[in-house]
């Protein structure tokens, strides 16, 4: 049965996008088959697999739910890219930001992306949605689509009230729209090492949140080699396999292959 996990922080520069696409490449590694879907009108999950143009891309998630909206059928295979990496996936781009707005009239507009990944779930163990850094209706979409939610945090400051607004906003869904939706956990992402301040916010999160919500046991450190990756459109394994980042999204990769389906 397909997972599907929906990667949601409306923070931006957390993680959320070079987690999508290291989580999924480490499950296609591990044997998995995966698609990553990019639900950000930034296009950077393009751009960190290795599009350099995503605005002048023909077709995207965009016209794909455009075609979901209006009731047109979706060729298998349509808009989905596959990456030699050994996933495949979806990219967006800035047109994105524009159905956004004209999806406040669309019959049915929070459940579009559910529609079109039940179509296609079947042939893939897990999907990854990359979302935007807001809480808007087309991430709205991807909770209603996803089975659980990662959350990756920065452990830079102390997110606590948008972290409460996010985790709020999956009660909502979970209530009204989604009933399978859960919390898979939270990931603390660009974790500096040297200091005792990433220390202490991973403390008060699991102090705060811990009961509550999985937090993932592992973490990921600040590294420039994970900033590089974006650039060089392939993941971290290919990047610096035998650094701690690589090792880092393995070891989460693992946690994620080990919560029973
Ligand atoms: P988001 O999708 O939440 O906006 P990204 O994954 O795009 O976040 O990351 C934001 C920026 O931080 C990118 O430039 C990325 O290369 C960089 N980055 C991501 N993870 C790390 C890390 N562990 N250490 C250092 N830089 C990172
Ligand atoms: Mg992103």
């Amino acid at each position: 049965m397909c997972r599907i996990i929906a990667i949601a922080n409306q923070k931006g520069g957390v993680g959320k996008t070079t987690t999508c696409v290291n989580l999924g490449i480490g499950l296609a590694r591990a044997g998995e088959k995966v698609l990553l879907v990019e639900a950000d009108a930034q296009g950077s999950m393009a751009v960190s697999l290795g599009i350099q143009e995503p605005d002048e891309l023909d077709v995207t998630l965009v016209n794909i739910m455009e075609k979901i909206i209006n009731d047109e059928d979706v060729e298998p295979g349509e808009g989905i890219i596959h990456h030699e990496e050994g996933i495949d996936f979806i990219p967006a781009n800035i047109e994105l930001a524009g159905l956004e707005t004209s999806l406040v009239n669309v019959m049915c507009r929070e459940q579009v992306l559910r529609l079109y990944l039940d179509g296609i779930k079947d042939g893939y163990d897990y999907i990854l949605i990359d979302c935007m850094p807001s809480l808007g209706m087309i991430t709205i979409n991807a909770l209603v689509a996803a089975d659980s939610v990662l959350i990756p945090v920065e452990a830079a400051y102390l997110p606590v009230k948008g972290l409460q607004q996010l985790i709020k906003t999956i009660g909502k869904v979970h209530r009204r729209l989604n009933p399978r939706l859960s919390i898979l956990g939270i990931l603390l992402t660009k974790v500096d090492r040297r200091t005792n301040f990433a220390k202490d916010i991973s403390e008060q999160i699991r102090e705060v949140y811990g009961n509550n919500i999985h937090i993932f046991e592992n973490c990921i450190p600040m590294s420039v080699r994970a900033a590089e990756t974006t650039a060089e459109g392939k993941s971290i394994y290919l990047h610096d396999p035998k650094g701690i980042v690589a090792e880092e999204y393995r070891h989460l990769t693992g946690e994620v292959l080990a919560d029973e389906k």
